[in-house]
């Protein structure tokens, strides 16, 4: 892709992830922070994936000037998420809409942010039509642990479910958060959308798919 967008003077975007700060020592995540991650555990191709997919636009943005894009996109939900994509948000929801018990993995102390996708495609817009070429991150600085984000959901629905723990995936980031200071500052942008309205909108898809 790297390769057509330079024979076609085209600009390029990389969806990039906060993956890249891994298990992060650092906290919240500012974009010069390099991460703690696992060359090889069960997370690592994306991980690294993702850091070496930010070399290889690096590296052309060096040598051959193109108009690069690197978005650090953090934790995001909204309507038209996949149901079925085991991440949290979506099993969160769909547990709790069935009545089911809310599967929390390890003590649920861990924490993450999650921006609404229609605050991420306002930023994505921004930054295609800004002049930044370096990693930027774009999330929310809204952060929670998981077991809180769980009785939220659980509040949120009217459900009957329980909580029940289990085991920690390895490699689970302990702490994630993103420091947004730079797309304040470059973009002139910030989420909108709160966390009970994003998550209500959500809910509603939910419950017309299950
Ligand atoms: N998680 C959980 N129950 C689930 C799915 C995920 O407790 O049913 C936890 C998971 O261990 C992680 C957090 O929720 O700490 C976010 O997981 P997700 O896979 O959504 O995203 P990521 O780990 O990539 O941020």
């Amino acid at each position: 892709m790297l390769e057509l967008a330079r024979r076609a003077g085209a600009k390029i975007l990389q969806t990039s992830t906060s993956e890249v700060y891994g298990d992060p020592k650092i906290h919240p995540q500012i974009e010069s922070y390099w991460g703690n991650v696992n060359p090889i555990g069960v997370r690592s191709c994306y991980d690294e994936g993702k850091r070496a997919a930010e070399t290889l636009m690096i590296d052309y943005y060096r040598q051959y000037n193109i108009d690069i894009k690197i978005a650090r996109i953090f934790n995001t939900y909204g309507p038209r998420m996949a149901l079925n994509d085991g991440r949290v948000v979506s099993n969160f929801i769909i547990q709790a809409l069935k009545n089911e018990p809310l599967y929390v993995y390890g003590n649920g102390s861990q924490t993450r942010a999650f921006c609404f996708v229609s605050d991420i495609v306002d930023a994505l817009i921004l930054l295609m039509n800004n002049k930044y070429n370096l990693p930027i991150n774009l999330g929310t600085p809204d952060e929670h642990t998981i077991l809180d984000f769980a009785k939220y959901i659980i509040e949120l629905t009217n459900s009957k479910s329980e909580i029940i723990y289990k085991e920690l995936p390895s490699d689970d980031p302990m702490q994630r958060e993103p420091d947004i200071s730079l797309a304040k500052e470059k973009l002139n942008w910030e989420p909108k959308v709160s966390l009970e309205e994003g998550l209500l909108k959500t809910i509603q898809y939910f419950k017309e798919r299950i």
